[in-house]
Parts: C-alpha cells; structure tokens; sequence
C-alpha cells in the first residue's frame, strides 16, 4: 500500500505529511530534502486551487449529524468505511463503490467518495480477494476515503433517495406519520404534487418511464384511478405487502420478486419494478452537495450506467 497519493504534487496536504509522519515518522519514508519540496509544492497547490478543505474527521461528523445512522439496524457499517487521507477537498459521490466509480473519483481527483451501496455488507465472506482486492487496493493506493450510508440515506426526508425520487417524480409524501410505512418507516406514502390522481396505473407508469428514463415493469392489476402512492427506492419488494396494508393504489420500487406478481393480482395494488440503479440515483448527490456546499469543498456526481 502506497501512503501517499500517486499525483502527491497537487493532493497530499502539508497537514497529511504532519499526519503521516506524526503518527508513524518512518513510514511515509521521504527524506528531509523531498519533504521540504513536498511542502512547497503543496502551498503552490493551495494558492493555485483556491478551494477550501476540511478534514476526514469533520466531513464524517457532517454526513452523521445530517443521516443519523445510529438510528437505523442496517446490513453494514454506515460511515467512513475505508480511511483515507486527512485532508479533504473534493467529494465525488456515486450509488455505487463499483471498480469503475473509484476509478473515475481518483480521476476526477476526489478525496472522498460518497455512495449508498458500500463495500461492506452482513453476512459477506469477508476475504480480501477478485474484486474487493481490486476496489480496496485502488482505494488505499490512492488513499482515498470512502463513506457509505445506506438505509439513513434511503430515509432522509429531504435528500434521501425516497425524498429525492417524489421530487423526481412529482410525488409528495403525506404529513405525518401517514406519509411514512414499513421497516423501519423508510416507505414513502404520499399522492401527486398537483393533488390530482393518474387516471390508471398504466399512466403512472408513463409518467414514471419519462421522468426516469427507462422502460418499467408494471403489473397493472388496480382497476381505477391512482391517488395514494407508495414507494420504496432500490431492492424494496419486501415492502409491497406493508405498502398495500397503508392502503396504497401502487408501489413504486426498483426490483420485483416472484411473489410480488401474484401479490399485486390478489390484492388489486399496481406494482411497478422501475430498476434499482435507477431509483437510487438521487439521494446520493442530494445529500454530498449539500455537505460539500456546507463545508466549502467541491463535489461532483458520477453516474456509472447500470441497467438494473
Ligand atoms: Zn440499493
């Protein structure tokens, strides 16, 4: 594992060098000459960039005061799941901590980088092989933070991917607790922003394929108009049965089982499968430029095309 970026010229930080060598002096291994020049370099770098930073420490506490993960049970560690360099400028969030997302984040010359799906799940072997070696070795050689929040960044209701996709779809969630259903209360209720109904679950379903961009799989089993509105982001088919016990017309989420078919046919509720990738492409960004904007550091989202 390298300890310092492979472009230490306009990254590392004088502060991250202090850091280093504060807390192990041989490792970083430069000599007194190549620190002083990595110190110059650094402060050209600062004057030259202009953009304000934090620290790693800082930009974790900013995401946890924001998503309160503590308040969730989740499948993984939500948070700072692989450390990187102290001092933090640029943020480059994604959905996903794919090979191809890090790769273009240290392309883009992020210091972190912000997704919903981690690397970590429960119940994962937990081997360091193919391509976790890949994903975690890029990470480290580059030293370069990555963050994940997963069910907090489903639920926030502003930025979260459940908020973000009524916003993308027109959809507003009922006050109170009516607006929320399911594990956990992560389910969106709610009905159109306009207070009118799609006068069939097939022009829901239009509406969501135009706003989205992507052909849906409906099961267009509610024989009249569609006022009440459920939805889920991602893998939320679980959540069908709860979201026809709170009395929704359809369910809006990103994946369908086989049991969910039948489920839509018997109780009369529409089920639309808009694609996980697709629904959980808004929460993420939401949620990193408004910490980025916060703290003064700059972001950008990269959209790594999935057709799930
Ligand atoms: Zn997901």
């Amino acid at each position: 594992m390298d300890l310092l970026p492979r472009s230490a010229d306009s990254r590392i930080s004088e502060s991250d060098c202090f850091h280093l060598h504060s807390e192990n002096p041989e490792a970083c291994g430069l000599d007194r000459v190549l620190r002083a020049q990595l110190r110059e370099t650094t402060c050209a770098a600062r004057v030259h960039n202009g953009a304000m930073s934090t620290t790693r420490h800082e930009l974790l506490h900013a995401f946890d005061l924001l998503l309160a993960p503590e308040r969730f049970k989740d499948y993984g560690p939500n948070g700072l799941q692989v450390e990187g360099r102290t001092t933090v400028r640029k943020i480059v969030s994604g959905v996903t901590a794919s090979r191809a997302l890090i790769e273009a984040a240290i392309h883009a010359e992020a210091d972190a980088i912000f997704v919903h799906h981690g690397l970590f799940w429960r119940g994962q072997d937990g081997r360091v092989t193919g391509w976790m070696k890949q994903r975690l070795g890029l990470l480290l050689g580059d030293d370069v933070s990555l963050f994940a929040y997963h069910l907090p960044l489903d639920a926030h209701p502003e930025l979260g991917n459940n908020a973000q996709l009524g916003l993308k779809l027109g959809l507003v969630a009922h006050a109170g607790s009516t607006g929320r259903f399911g594990e956990q209360e992560i389910g969106f209720l709610g009905a159109r922003d306009n207070g009118e109904s799609f006068p069939s679950a097939k022009a829901l379903a239009t509406h969501v394929e135009t706003a989205l961009g992507k052909p849906v799989t409906l099961l267009d089993t509610a024989h009249r108009p569609i006022r009440n509105i459920a939805w889920c982001t991602g893998g939320a088919q679980g959540y069908f049965e709860a979201a026809i016990a709170a009395g929704a017309d359809a369910f809006i989420t990103g994946e369908i089982s086989e049991p969910q078919a039948h489920y839509a046919r018997e109780m009369g509720v529409a089920f639309l499968a808009c694609g996980h990738h697709a629904t959980e492409r808004y929460g993420a960004p939401a949620v990193a430029a408004h910490v980025a904007a916060q703290l003064g550091l700059a972001h950008q989202f990269i959209d790594i095309d999935n057709p799930a």
